[in-house]
């Protein structure tokens, strides 16, 4: 059998800025396989960060400076924590290359759209993307190859985005293994503000809560936490910086789940409360019956 020809690079130069998890990860695709792009740059907020990456081996160069090292780029990809994205995009906009496509990681979109969309200059195009594929570590030395394997990466570009830079786009998130889908920023946020960002919240706050007990029940936590808290302190390690911007950035839609969620959980306690057990059942079937459909749909 002859050896099947390896793809083509996309992309001449990938600017990543931005290289943790979910940038690192997309580096090491790119350096791995080379069908992603011909160079492969990185920027960070520090030297630290970068001499590390080039330690790793995960990018042909690295620069500290977001407007020199976007110089020449056929692709941008912003892969920062969202609240960071406007001071780059302005510091990046006047070094863009006509015909360059600049494209983003973050979990949210509508925000993406509002801070980056009005930088963006006059022939160089706008992609928003989202790759719904993650763990609760950050910085270059968590990504890995296989992340985004079998995964979504939602793409939401605003009316008007050129095919096919919308099609490139797609084309490197197939090329790292993610199924693709084009989704309005709108949906994209109310969609993930009940499947990822909530969540965390809930995490967060009851490890809040069992931080707050005192003494000997805090320690009886730790001790016992095999019993359904441990799954929630392993989300709740995820990056404060990247989950605050978050947070801030998808305001309406998690504010409106979470007074769902509070709804349905007022229900749960009144049910507990006044000893209604086929309600208390029939709420934890339903929840079995997604966590049933999601193994159905490989997605845990
Ligand atoms: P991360 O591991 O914490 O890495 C963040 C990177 O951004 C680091 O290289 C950091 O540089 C750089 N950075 C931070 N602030 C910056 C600034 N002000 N200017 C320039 N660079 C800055 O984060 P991540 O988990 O990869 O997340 C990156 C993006 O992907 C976020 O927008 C997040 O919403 C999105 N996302 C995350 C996940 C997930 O599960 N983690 C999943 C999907 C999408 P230094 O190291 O030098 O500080």
């Amino acid at each position: 059998m002859p050896e099947p020809l390896s793809q083509r690079p996309l992309f001449k130069r990938l600017v990543l800025v931005g290289i943790g998890l979910i940038g690192s990860s997309v580096a090491r695709i790119a350096m791995e396989k080379r069908e992603i792009a011909a160079e492969v740059v990185a920027t960070a907020r520090t030297q630290a960060t970068l001499d590390r990456v080039m330690q790793l081996g995960i990018a042909d160069r690295a620069e500290l400076d977001p407007g020199r090292a976007v110089e020449g780029a056929d692709c941008v990809m912003l892969c920062a924590p969202v609240g960071a994205y406007a001071a780059l995009a302005e510091a990046i906009a006047p070094h863009l290359a006509p015909g360059c496509i600049v494209t983003d990681v973050g979990s949210t979109k509508q925000s993406v759209i509002r801070d980056v969309g009005p930088l963006i200059p006059a022939g160089v195009h706008f992609v928003p993307a989202h790759p719904v594929a993650g763990t609760e570590y950050s910085g270059p030395d968590a990504g890995f190859a296989t992340l985004f394997q079998g995964r979504w990466c939602l793409l939401t570009p605003p009316p008007g985005t050129d095919d096919a830079a919308v099609e490139a786009i797609t084309e490197l998130w197939r090329r790292c293994g993610s199924m693709v889908e084009t989704m309005e920023p709108a949906h994209h946020d109310r969609v993930l503000a009940i499947v990822s960002h909530l969540p965390h919240l809930i995490a967060f706050t009851i490890c809040n809560t069992a931080e707050g007990l005192e003494g000997e029940s805090r320690q009886e936590v730790l001790k016992f936490s095999a019993s359904g808290f441990r799954d929630f302190t392993r989300i709740a390690a995820s990056d404060p910086v990247m989950w605050r911007d978050i947070f801030l950035n998808n305001r309406e839609a998690l504010l409106e789940m979470l007074a769902r969620f509070m709804e349905d959980a007022q229900a749960m306690a009144r049910a507990v409360r006044w000893g209604d057990p086929g309600f208390i059942e029939d709420s934890i079937e339903r929840g079995r019956v997604i966590r049933q459909s999601l193994i159905e749909l490989k997605q845990v």
